[in-house]
């Protein structure tokens, strides 16, 4: 993805699930380490981390920082402790967290696995099924689109 593709994809998300522009720019930051996205709020662009731009999560990153651009240009409490924050994050579906990248800046692999009753559990890292069960039920675990990891 390329930053104008970026741009075009947050000016879509702003104005699906905001109902409002996104007016300010969009651009890579392949500084951006751990995190998914940066609001900067002296000139309200947006940074986002170019190593997560693959994930299936991006969108939501992406809702997250535009929380942050639209609560601080209308005045409202948009840093993570404000009760406006907390609300329209959860209205809009944006994730709470950045996920978290492990090792190298290559590894944005994620393996998916399901237990015997559904729950799916994701890891940055493969592991052995034989060794490993569900944490939620203790059921055996299937890995699931080896092919898309
Ligand atoms: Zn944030
Ligand atoms: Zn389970």
């Amino acid at each position: 993805m390329d930053n104008q593709t970026l741009q075009k994809r947050v000016e879509a998300i702003s104005l699906e699930s905001f109902g409002r522009p996104f007016r300010h720019q969009a651009t890579f930051n392949s500084r951006l380490r751990t995190t998914g996205g940066r609001y900067r709020l002296a000139d309200h662009n947006l940074d986002f981390n170019p190593r997560m731009a693959e994930l299936p999560e991006f969108d939501q990153i992406i809702k997250h920082e535009l929380v942050h651009y639209h609560l601080h240009l209308t005045h409202r409490g948009y840093q993570h402790r404000d009760a406006d924050f907390k609300a329209l994050l959860k209205a809009v579906g944006g994730s709470r967290y950045a996920p978290r990248l492990e090792g190298n800046r290559r590894s944005i692999k994620r393996w998916r696995y399901e237990c015997s009753s559904g729950h799916i559990i994701e890891r940055q890292r493969r592991f052995d099924t034989r060794r490993y069960r569900c944490g939620r039920c203790g059921g055996r675990l299937t890995l699931l689109n080896p092919q898309e990891n």
